[in-house]
């Protein structure tokens, strides 16, 4: 069998990045607001709402900053409770912990999408909701926006994994109220760390923006659609001018420049994305021990990483494959089998007193995990596949003997 590809490796940053870094290390001017105008971080605003299809974002440090503001600019009461999937990362709950509310986990399907029946009926208990694409799953938005409208519940979207998806053809992300996304090394855009919100809300992203450290009158350089300083978002920053605290979640414009390049790529790292991820679970759905959950009708996905659930084999068993495939030199997390894994509810033990979650306990038992880089080629990708088909078939194949 050939040597199994490095899987860990981002995708190159383009050159037109360098450029832009040279410029700021010549003029030493690394922070977003000393320009008048046209600072990177401004820059990146404006082209990232543009794109996404918003008409306001605001980049922050990171995907749990923009999750953090996000609860705060829509002014929860303290201890307000905050419904999230079982199944995401760590830094959700506490983002919801840090935002002085209380999180109420939802069960989440085979699937990897949020359980609509436990959805529904825990959502009267809740004053907001945030819904996880977690590995850029996307749960059912319809019936959850028809359901939170209609109680008047803001939705927050944590995209952080998902740039590039859509459903019935708009960006996830602008569905929800705001929509956060990470530039943390994994996702689909690297710098290294950072994170970014939209929404169409003139209102909350004022108060986000001055959330984020816009102290004084740095406000104004915060622009609306094309650029404009909008009469409404004038009005929503004088609203709020003192009024709230200053966290400072800033982004650098280190980040922002070599962000900016990595946009005009997504479109080609979300084709390549996809058709790899495809192939591989086309691959992998021969076996009788593997299963891959079909995408949502309404969705079109953007992943860099593929997620397959192992059917009829025992805890044991599902140890061994982890085993057998990292034997062969490819990395398998099942979410709940490695220790300490930071998406697995139970190890979230800073929430205290949760009830368990028997249904996303049974799946993160049986998920697996397997990174799977745009770069990738077929030749590596064929090897992958081998390897994880092989696994499966020596553990299976001793449990039959
Ligand atoms: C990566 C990730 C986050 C956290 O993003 P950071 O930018 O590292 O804070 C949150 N939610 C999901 C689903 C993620 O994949």
């Amino acid at each position: 069998m050939a040597l199994p590809p490095n899987v860990h490796d981002a995708e190159p940053i383009p050159a037109a990045a360098r450029d832009a870094i040279d410029a700021l290390m010549q003029s030493g001017d690394l922070f977003r607001y000393t320009a008048a105008e046209d600072a990177p971080v401004t820059l990146l605003e404006q082209e990232y709402a543009e794109l996404l299809g918003s008409k306001y974002a605001l980049a922050v440090s990171s995907c749990s900053a923009a999750l953090f503001l996000s609860l705060k600019a829509l002014g929860l009461p303290r201890d307000a409770r905050v419904l999230i999937p079982a199944f995401t990362f760590a830094a959700v709950p506490s983002s919801v912990v840090h935002a002085d509310c209380v999180p109420v986990l939802c069960e989440v399907a085979d699937n990897y999408r949020i359980d609509m029946a436990d959805f529904e009926a825990k959502l009267d208990s809740v004053q907001a909701v945030i819904i996880s694409h977690m590995r850029g799953h996307t749960s059912d938005m319809d019936a959850i926006m028809a359901l939170c409208d209609a109680r008047g519940i803001p939705v927050v979207e944590d995209a952080a994994h998902s740039l590039g998806t859509t459903w019935n053809g708009r960006n996830i992300g602008t569905i929800g109220k705001v929509g956060c996304f990470s530039f943390q090394s994994y996702k689909m855009v690297n710098a290294g760390e950072g994170g970014i919100l939209i929404t169409d809300d003139a209102d909350l992203i004022a108060r986000a923006a001055i959330m984020s450290g816009a102290y004084e009158h740095n406000w104004k350089k915060h622009k609306g659609p094309h650029g404009e300083n909008t009469p409404d978002l004038q009005q929503a920053f004088a609203k709020w001018q003192n009024q709230l605290p200053l966290y400072n979640l800033r982004m650098s414009n280190l980040s922002a420049a070599v962000i900016r390049p990595q946009l005009p790529e997504l479109e080609r790292r979300v084709r390549l994305g996809l058709a790899n991820h495809n192939y591989v679970a086309e691959r992998l759905n021969t076996s009788p021990f593997f299963q891959v959950p079909e995408p949502l009708a309404p969705e079109s996905r953007a992943p860099d990483s593929i997620q397959f659930n192992l059917a009829g084999l025992s805890e044991e068993q599902t140890r061994a494959f982890a085993i057998a495939a990292a034997d062969k030199g490819v990395k398998v997390q099942v979410f709940g089998l490695s220790t300490d894994n930071a998406r697995a509810f139970w190890n979230w033990q800073f929430l205290r007193d949760q009830p368990d979650l028997p249904q996303t306990r049974a799946m993160l038992m049986k998920a697996c995990d397997v990174r799977l880089p745009v770069r990738l080629t077929r030749a590596e990708l064929d090897v992958i596949a081998d390897i994880l088909l092989a696994a499966v078939e020596e553990t299976m194949g001793k449990a039959a003997a």
